[in-house]
């Protein structure tokens, strides 16, 4: 039997994560204080006897009893309005809770795979980000507590990889959307569909010429499966280069809900990076991994589910 431990297994990627692995036959913990993530994310797994929920908070040690084969770390709050409203947590999960789930594959020889991110490139000065840029990251201003916390978790597991000699794998994860957002956590995909939905105004921050690079989750889920599976411990973007502006993207959103809601400018962001494009060369070299679902395909879901809940009022 086959277990792999699931932090931040609640949320929106770790949800997903949790129904891959057990696809797969694996037996999965998920560990998660519900800081960010909901209990309806997981209600469909639990119950199942390969599936088992601890409620705790990852920053504070943890131990379970039975053999752990894989280590997934993904708690942490991730979108931009969470992880400013809850520095300390940020800092801390990114930090301690990394420490702790390192902890814990050392403890059972398992394999860890940390949650990393595009953030650690920061505003970057190089486009498409490789993995080798070494990021252009305000370790003080208000995205610091998110992006050196993740920072500090990769020189972490690099550090137990090359003194322990323990397992790692680190993949930066890219903008990925999907079911199980939250409507309102802030992300511009929750946000756009959302306020497209309502009839509210389209809230675009700044002149709209920033640009990001949107994932569909099925296709994040395959590259993490694959980069776990693989030999490869040096770090991994995993995203969609397909790169659009922020307001490109709010009048896409308004075609295809059919919303006629207005755009209204908002203040950008302190530090709001100006560009975003994974450069996927190495995972599709070392993981045979690209992205399959196309934006419209995954936005159609997406908005699919988002309607549901306005319907359901949940
Ligand atoms: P999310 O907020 O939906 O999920 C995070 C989960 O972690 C939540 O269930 C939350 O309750 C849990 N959590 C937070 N702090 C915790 C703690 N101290 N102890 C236990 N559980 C805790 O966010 P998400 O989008 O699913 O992100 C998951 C991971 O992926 C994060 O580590 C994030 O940094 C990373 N990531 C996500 C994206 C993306 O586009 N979604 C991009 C880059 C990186
Ligand atoms: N954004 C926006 N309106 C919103 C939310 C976000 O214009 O209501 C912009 C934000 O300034 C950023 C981009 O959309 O340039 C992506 O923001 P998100 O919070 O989704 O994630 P980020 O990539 O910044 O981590």
């Amino acid at each position: 039997m086959t277990t792999s431990l699931v932090t931040g297994g609640a949320g929106f990627l770790g949800s997903h994560l949790c129904e891959r692995l057990i696809a797969e036959g694996h037996h999965v913990i998920c560990v998660d204080n519900f800081l960010t993530g909901r209990p309806r994310n997981i209600a469909h797994l639990e119950g199942r006897p390969d599936f088992r929920l601890i409620e705790h908070d990852v920053s504070q040690s943890f131990e379970v009893k039975e053999p752990v084969d894989y280590v997934l770390h993904f708690a942490s709050p991730a979108s931009p309005i969470d992880y400013l409203e809850l520095p300390i947590q940020t800092l801390k999960v990114g930090s301690l809770g990394t420490h702790n789930a390192l902890g814990v594959a050392k403890a059972k020889g398992a394999r860890l795979l940390l949650a990393s991110t595009s953030e650690v490139y920061g505003d970057p000065l190089v486009h498409p980000q490789p993995e080798t840029y070494w990021g252009n990251v305000n370790p003080v201003g208000p995205r610091g507590v998110y992006d050196e916390a993740k920072r500090f978790a990769e020189a972490m597991v690099m550090a137990y990889h090359r003194f322990h000699g323990i397992e790692t794998r680190i993949v930066r994860i890219f903008n990925t959307y999907g079911p199980r957002m939250r409507p309102r956590d802030g992300r511009v995909v929750p946000a756009f569909i959302q306020q497209a939905l309502t009839g509210e105004p389209l809230t675009v921050f700044g002149d709209g010429s920033q640009t990001r690079s949107f994932c569909y989750v099925d296709d994040l889920v395959e590259g993490i499966f694959r980069l776990l599976m693989s030999d490869r411990s040096d770090p991994t973007n995993i995203g969609n280069p397909s790169e659009m502006t922020i307001l490109q993207f709010a009048e896409h959103i308004l075609k295809l809900t059919g919303g006629d809601s207005v755009i209204e400018h908002r203040d950008l962001p302190i530090d709001d990076p100006k560009t975003r494009q994974p450069d996927i060369t190495m995972a599709r070299k070392h993981l045979g991994w690209e992205p399959r679902v196309a934006l419209d395909e995954g936005l159609a879901k997406t908005i699919a589910y988002f309607r549901e809940l306005l319907t359901h009022q949940v």
